[in-house]
Formats: C-alpha cells, sequence, structure tokens
C-alpha cells in the first residue's frame, strides 16, 4: 500500500485547510500520536467535539454493539436509538420534541426553516426577519453563513437570502430598535464560540426573551459549540435563567461521530408537519445509539460536576501562567469552554502561539486572530492537564520571548 504523506492532501484534497505537518493516525483520552510515533495532547477537543476524549471504551463499545444490529433503515422507519435520544433530551431540557441531522449547520439550517415557518403559519408572510448578531457563526450552508455575522464566510456567493439583519452583540439599544412585528426569530449563541469566545450579558438575554415575546418573534439558542456539557451545565442556557423556544446542538453530542440536533416546544415543533423538512440520514440508529450513550454519560450532575472542577483548573492555571508572561488582557468563557484575549501588544497573533504550542506537541484553537481558544475533553485526566500546561507555559514563555 502507498504510504500516505502530507504533501498527498494538497495534490488530491480541496485546497480550503491547512492541515500542519503531521498526521495524527491514533488517539486515546486527550492524546493524540502522529505517523511517526509521537505523542500529542490535545487541548482542542476536534474543536469542542471529542466530548469524551478520544476513543472512549464505553462509547467504542456502544458504537460496535449497534454496527453489528442496525445502521440506517431511513426515516421511512424509525429505529429505537432515534427515540431514546430524544426522549433523553426532552427530558433533560425545555424541549418537548427532537429531531436529527448530521451537522451544526444542518441543525440551524433547519431551525432557521421552522421559524420561518412557523411565523408564516400563524402570523403571514410579512413577519419573515431574523435578528442574528456581529461575529456570530452558525455554519457554512448558504442560509446559516447569511445569517452568520461575518461577512467574510458569506461573500463571493451569489446573492444571499433576505430579510436577516445583523446587530451588535451585547447591545440592548441596537436590539431594543431592531427588533419588530416582522421579527420571526432572534438568534444567538449562550457564549459566540468561532467569534471570541464571547458570553452574551445575562441583562441582555433577560431583555432578547422579554421583546421576543413581546413581538412574538421565537428565540433560537444555536448551542452547536456551547451545548452538551461543554459549559458545565448540559446546555448553557440552563445557567442563564432564560429558556430559548428552539435550541440547535451537534458537536459534542456524538463525541466525534457526527450528529446534529433540533430541541422546540411542541407550539413550535407542530409546523414541521410530514413533507415540510426532511433527512436522509438524519437520525439514523448508528448514530442516535452512540449519542444516546455519549449524553448517558455526560449530563449525570457528578460528571457535570467534574467538567466544573475541571474548569477551575484550567482558569486558575492559565491565570497563574499570565501572572508570569502577561500575556492575556482576559480569560473568559464557562467550564471548557475557554479564550484567553491576547495583550494589546500581541494584537492579530493567536496562530503564531497556536504554531509554538504544536512545536511542542500541544493542540490547541484560536477563535480569530486575538483569542487563544481551548476546547479539550470533557473528561480530560490530571495527567493529560498537566502536561499540556506545562507545554502552554513554555510555549507562551518563547512567544512573549519571540515579540520582545
Ligand atoms: C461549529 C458551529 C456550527 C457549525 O457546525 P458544523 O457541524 O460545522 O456544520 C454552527 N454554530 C456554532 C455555534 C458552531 O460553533
Amino acid at each position: 500500500m502507498t504510504k500516505i504523506t502530507r504533501e498527498m492532501f494538497d495534490q488530491y484534497y480541496f485546497p480550503l485547510f491547512t492541515p500542519p505537518s503531521f498526521i495524527p493516525v491514533k488517539g486515546k483520552g486527550a492524546r493524540l500520536w502522529d505517523q511517526d510515533n509521537n505523542q500529542y495532547i490535545d487541548f482542542s477537543g476536534g474543536i469542542a467535539v471529542n466530548s469524551l476524549g478520544h476513543c472512549c471504551d464505553e462509547v467504542v463499545d456502544t458504537l460496535c454493539e449497534q454496527a453489528h444490529k442496525l445502521w440506517h433503515v431511513s426515516n421511512l422507519m424509525t429505529n429505537e436509538p432515534v427515540i431514546s435520544l430524544a426522549k433523553r433530551l426532552v427530558e433533560a431540557t425545555f424541549a418537548d420534541r427532537a429531531f436529527f441531522c448530521n451537522s451544526g449547520a444542518e441543525a440551524n439550517e433547519g431551525a432557521f426553516k421552522l421559524a420561518r415557518r412557523y411565523a408564516l403559519d400563524n402570523y403571514g408572510e410579512d413577519k419573515n426577519e431574523i435578528i442574528s448578531f456581529i461575529q456570530s457563526f452558525h455554519g457554512r450552508t448558504l442560509f446559516t453563513v447569511s445569517v452568520g455575522g461575518q461577512d467574510h464566510y458569506s461573500d463571493g456567493f451569489g446573492p444571499k437570502p433576505a430579510a436577516i439583519r445583523h446587530i451588535p452583540f451585547n447591545d440592548i439599544d441596537a436590539f431594543k430598535n431592531a427588533i419588530s412585528e416582522k421579527t420571526c426569530a432572534v438568534v444567538l449563541e449562550p457564549i459566540q464560540g468561532e467569534g471570541g469566545i464571547i458570553p452574551a450579558d445575562p441583562e441582555f438575554l433577560k431583555i432578547v426573551r422579554q421583546l421576543c415575546n413581546e413581538n412574538h418573534a421565537l428565540l433560537i439558542f444555536d448551542e452547536v459549540q456551547t451545548g452538551c456539557s461543554r459549559t458545565g451545565d448540559l446546555f448553557a442556557y440552563m445557567a442563564t435563567g432564560v429558556e430559548p423556544d428552539i435550541l440547535t446542538t451537534a458537536k459534542g453530542l456524538g463525541g466525534g461521530f457526527p450528529i446534529g440536533a433540533i430541541l422546540a416546544t411542541n407550539e413550535v415543533a407542530r409546523v414541521f408537519t410530514p413533507g415540510v423538512h426532511g433527512t436522509t440520514f438524519g437520525g439514523n440508529a448508528l448514530a442516535c445509539a452512540v449519542a444516546d450513550k455519549v449524553i448517558s454519560i455526560i449530563s449525570t450532575s457528578e460528571f457535570l460536576n467534574g467538567v466544573k472542577d475541571k474548569s477551575k483548573k484550567f482558569f486558575e492555571e492559565l491565570g497563574r501562567i499570565n501572572d508570569k508572561y502577561h500575556c492575556f488582557s482576559q480569560i473568559r468563557g464557562r467550564g471548557l469552554l475557554i479564550g484567553a484575549v491576547l495583550d494589546e501588544k500581541y494584537k492579530g497573533k493567536s496562530g503564531e502561539l497556536l504554531k509554538l504550542c504544536a512545536k511542542d506537541r500541544l493542540l490547541v484553537l484560536v477563535a480569530g486572530k486575538n483569542v487563544l481558544r481551548l476546547a479539550p475533553s470533557l473528561n480530560i485526566s490530571d495527567d493529560e492537564f498537566s502536561e499540556g500546561m506545562k507545554i502552554l507555559e513554555k510555549a507562551v514563555a518563547d512567544f512573549t520571548e519571540n515579540n520582545r
């Protein structure tokens, strides 16, 4: 067999990504190994996806068991895992019903269609405006990328879907001016992820909810990144005292197996009658069995307390490193979704810090050019944590030295 090399990526794959020079071939917990058996500590969690780390034994067992039983029967039939997962999510949240698809973008695409259809059925065709926030990210389909608040992702693909408004996040006055009886939905991330780990202000959320009610607009929480115990609560909204009408989630839901979900109240979900929306792969038995297992593990109060404990350790250690090197102006986020904002004098250099970490075999993320983002597995061990932090400290030391 031909030896697979990194050069072959540049030859055969769409030139959309620029991965580093090594190719991971094996993972366990928060560790990865490359083709040359070099070991890496993973604080990136596959971009907040590997909620239980790489190849979690219990989840692997469930995957293999289900793989021997039933993978896919289409939505012409139902299956046991999809019902079990829907029941589990409904019982744990504000929602009365669930729908499954295969990614975050697909979940949001469905949620926006749901909100538009709900408004049409209940209030007529003039109520179609979606309010979204600058810097937000909701996926890469044309609708979701247009609702997202970063033009550089949505420009250059021809006409965009209409009736979408972008306003500054956490700006109560701007929101009051924007919302009206024409608004069908407001969509936000409880913590903006790709945009820079920016939490929604509690007061802002309260007013958004109140004005959505007054204007008969649906509130959609995009918890694709913040959901599935990432913030130390099963869903981030649970710590805010504000409930959405529709919630989307994906990333951590399958622990690395692709699956997305829309959760909604009965009142809203009932407009999705047969034929209105659909999916071939969504709700397949294999993905749902895996996600059902993942949620059964990560939703216990014991597990969630563990996330909170680990979060505290991450914030403390990052604070200690920062006391020594004064690299960050702020360390923010919740649970194990953490953003370390580079100090003014290192502006625009998050990529450089990421590369220094990778060179010493620590995998981290960025959220824009100014924020180092960490989203490690929610069950990361003390050893993995300490080893990773040692590398991070060295990378920060090198980074500040290089930029003196
Ligand atoms: C990652 C992300 C998405 C897109 O999810 P995909 O699975 O890549 O389609 C949407 N919304 C948020 C908040 C995300 O972080």
